[in-house]
């Protein structure tokens, strides 16, 4: 699955907390607090903000404390993303154009990765760009028509690619570098357009 990623990680935790790290967490990082009928406390950072759902009558601030790090480094990286927004531009390309893209940088790469797409399914999505099923059925994202060519072709790649390794561990890496090597700024960039077009739907 290609979740639109790191973006919109979120971590779950057992409600039996053990608080590890000291509380040094950047004041400055804005964050909302829900009261939700949940088993255990999370966090999330689907859009730019910081979300911390926590069951009725729990304390936000152990969840805080405790991933303190993995906060101030997802909000590093947003801002990084949001910096880098400023400059980019977003494609008015149509649907049909996008079918029409994703159809022929499929084919190329299924002819090379000698692998068999099911069904293809578009759909508008809030939390990943696309994803594989078991089936090899793939759905992407109509969100998708805004992005610029190379990330529509990257985001084509690591899905093809999800059809012979199921999960990102380095053998699945190792099919991406082949193609694209500096995969790491296309995820990169992806994260940025995810929060560029999120802020204007
Ligand atoms: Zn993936």
């Amino acid at each position: 699955m290609f979740r639109a990623s790191r973006s919109h990680e979120s971590i779950n935790v057992a409600a039996d907390l053990q608080v590890g790290y000291s509380y040094n967490m950047d004041k400055s990082i804005p964050y909302k607090v829900v009261h939700r009928k949940v088993k255990h406390p999370r966090l999330e950072f689907k859009t730019k903000e910081l979300t911390v759902i926590v069951p009725h009558g729990y304390d936000p601030a152990i969840i805080l404390q405790k991933y303190d790090k993995w906060i101030s480094r997802k909000h590093r990286l947003i801002q990084e993303c949001l910096k880098d927004a400023a400059n980019k531009e977003m494609s008015d390309r149509t649907l049909g154009d996008l079918k029409d893209l994703v159809g022929v940088y499929l084919a190329d790469v299924c002819r090379d990765l000698d692998v068999t797409v099911n069904k293809i399914l578009f759909r508008k999505m809030r939390t990943k760009w696309a994803s594989c099923s078991s089936h090899n059925n793939l759905t992407f994202n109509t969100l998708m028509a805004r992005l610029p060519d190379d990330l529509v072709a990257y985001i084509v790649l690591h899905e093809a690619a999800h059809m012979l390794e199921r999960n990102h561990k380095k053998p699945f890496w190792n099919i991406i570098t082949r193609y694209a090597n500096d995969y790491k700024a296309h995820e990169k960039e992806l994260h940025t357009y995810w929060y560029l077009i999120h802020d204007t739907i």
